[in-house]
């Protein structure tokens, strides 16, 4: 169905020539799903550009060869006249991008893109391609087809959107199917919806599909084959229950390691030391060696080549070239004893009491406010001093709202009822030197440590900024050593403190994010999501940093996330929220294993679970 064979794709860029796939060899049969999966930056994306032949304007094909099709049908995709290409892309090839929202055409009714794509790639026209789009419609679950074929996408949630881009997709009855995070950007309950609907309609018309994921729990649960890719290579390809069960990669397995679950609470994350080299370089030896734990004396210097290690089973690694004097691996010391379990959720440190947070709408060309929009409607907690608290739940439950009352961010731009007492003191009703005297007890971390920086200064300047608010009595002296303190406790290099935050990797920036919230000496820090825009080897370094500080220091968390495993990795008690109410909280593995409420139940089915023997 699908021959990539020895593909080169290279992008000229500032830093110089980006070998950003570098001899890819990959085949996809009829009806197979195939994962590539990898951390953001290996490739992966690249290489659906590629077989589309939409690169970016930097970039382009260095070589290789790929082909879609078999016998009479096959067809060269790289030798193709644009014109040509033109009905491959979408006719031949159906792609699904992560981001629905962005890949419809907001200006034109959804009908309309589906009977665009029918017409372009079938032989229907007229009624029959309407009709034929609001059977695709119905097949791809969106209620009263008939109607909603003529709205525009704004109309439609984020996973009714998507629905509609995987019908634009397969309305022209592609043989092959490339599905970039198609569920990234969307709920777990959608998400399960969205891939249980790929997977029918894959069997059904026996389509090869391409899935492209960080998500390794999706990808267990789909695909048939995996390929693992690290700096533009594929470093390993089994079929999926082989990969999972017992991955022959030490990148592989120490990435399956680094995930955080229920079972992995007594000790810290195997986090991945180092990061991936940059791709500018010229290889002289396997890429993951600076990072590898069974490194052996030549693997600097020899370019390993992908080896059949089982029937369908290749790896990139010398640790299985014959003839190899295989250094054995380590054995692996006994999980570190658990820490002595503290005072948890015994002081109370805060306390929130029927907190509710509206948000006014404005309209007319006053801008006056017509209405008011619950955003949280009446949540009650309780957060101990060293415990962490996680608040999960769906987007747009409110989650983040209540957070982001907590630490008093809304005063201004909603109105806020209950009461919110930190050691018994109502933060909603302080104002003035009170209110900010408090605020040093209360610090938030979110989601994008991308934004959440300020990149015109340095991160000495970011770290001060607060402490010299917060804490106008410390000298300057006290304020560097204070600032020299955090960065060894985040894991920063002191040089790091006269760099912009440009110059740092998202884990870095997380870290300093993380120090800017820990400046101040908070007794409670929100985490909203922090580490879901980041890798699974840096979310893994991420979480170990912020138990050892809570160990050390005692600060407590309300940590926001929808990623059960890292609940049960990192949280004492769990809340559930649902349309701005807390449905059901408790000690985190009796919610988790027994839940007591039908949405709770179906929120954690709805999650794909990854079973790893590594
Ligand atoms: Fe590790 Fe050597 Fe294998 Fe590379 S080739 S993954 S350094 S053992």
């Amino acid at each position: 169905m699908l021959n990539i064979h020895d593909l080169r794709v290279e992008l000229e860029s500032e830093s110089g020539l980006v070998r950003a796939i570098d001899g890819m060899r990959l085949s996809i049969e009829r009806g197979e799903t195939f994962a590539l999966v990898g951390e953001s930056g290996c490739g992966k994306s690249m290489t659906a550009l590629a077989l589309l032949r939409l690169l970016p304007e930097n970039g382009y094909v260095a070589g290789g060869d790929i082909r879609i099709g078999a016998g009479r049908d096959e067809v060269d995709v790289l030798g193709l006249p644009e014109a040509q290409m033109r009905s491959v892309r979408g006719g031949r090839i159906g792609m699904i991008f992560q981001e629905p929202g962005t890949s419809l055409n907001p200006v034109m009714k959804v009908g309309a893109q589906i009977v665009e794509a029918i017409e372009t790639h079938t032989a229907l026209r007229g009624e029959a391609a309407r009709a034929k789009a609001i059977e695709w419609l119905t097949r791809v679950g969106i209620p009263e087809p008939e109607r909603r074929i003529d709205d525009y996408p704004f109309r439609m949630s984020g996973g009714q959107k998507q629905r509609v881009m995987i019908a634009v997709a397969l309305a022209a009855e592609p043989d092959f199917l490339v599905a970039d995070e198609p569920t990234t950007a969307l709920d777990v309950t959608i998400q399960a919806q969205i891939l249980d609907l790929l997977k029918d309609l894959q069997r059904e018309r026996r389509m090869g599909l391409l899935l492209i994921t960080h998500d390794l729990a999706v990808v267990s649960g789909m695909a048939h084959r995996v390929a693992l890719m690290y700096a533009g290579q594929i470093i390993e390809v089994a079929p999926a229950a082989e990969f999972f069960a017992a991955p022959r990669h030490p990148y592989a397995a120490a990435l399956l390691r680094a995930l955080p679950g229920g079972d992995r609470r007594s000790a810290p994350l195997e986090a991945i030391a180092g990061t991936v080299p940059p791709l500018t370089l010229q290889f002289s030896g396997c890429r993951f060696a600076p990072r590898c734990e069974r490194a052996m004396p030549h693997c600097a210097g020899t370019l390993p080549e992908l080896a059949e290690v089982a029937p369908r089973h290749q790896v990139r690694c010398l640790l299985y070239t014959p003839g190899a004097v295989v250094v054995p691996a380590a054995p692996r010391e006994a999980a570190a004893a658990a820490a002595p379990a503290q005072a948890k959720a015994g002081a109370g440190l805060l306390e929130v009491q029927d907190l509710r947070v509206r948000f006014p709408i404005r309209g007319g060309v006053l801008q006056r406010v017509k209405g008011h929009f619950d955003a949280v409607g009446g949540v009650s907690f309780k957060v101990g001093a060293g415990e962490t608290l996680a608040l999960v739940g769906e987007s747009g439950c409110g989650k983040t709202t209540t957070g982001k009352a907590i630490v008093q961010l809304l005063r201004h731009v909603s109105v806020t009822e209950g009461r919110v007492l930190l050691e018994g003191r109502d933060l909603l009703a302080m104002q003035g030197d009170e209110l900010h005297a408090a605020r040093r007890q209360i610090q938030i971390i979110f989601q994008d440590p991308f934004a959440s920086l300020n990149p015109r200064m340095r991160v000495f300047d970011i770290l001060e900024e607060g402490l010299a608010a917060l804490q106008p009595d410390l000298t300057a002296a006290d304020r560097r050593a204070r600032i020299e303190k955090l960065t060894d406790q985040v894991g920063l290099r002191h040089d790091a403190l006269g760099r912009y935050p440009h110059e740092f990797s998202g884990g870095q920036r997380q870290r300093i994010a993380i120090a800017r919230a820990l400046a101040v000496q908070p007794r409670l820090i929100v985490c909203d999501e922090p580490t879901s825009a980041l890798d699974v080897s840096v979310q893994a370094q991420i979480l170990n940093l912020l138990r050892e500080l809570q160990r050390e220091l005692g600060v407590s968390y309300l940590f926001i996330t929808h990623n059960i495993g890292v609940v049960e990795y990192i949280a004492d008690r769990v809340a559930v929220m649902q349309a701005g109410r807390i449905v059901e909280q408790g000690p985190c593995a009796e919610v988790l294993e027994r839940p007591a409420q039908d949405y709770t139940r179906t929120l954690l089915a709805a999650v794909p679970r990854l079973q790893t023997a590594a």
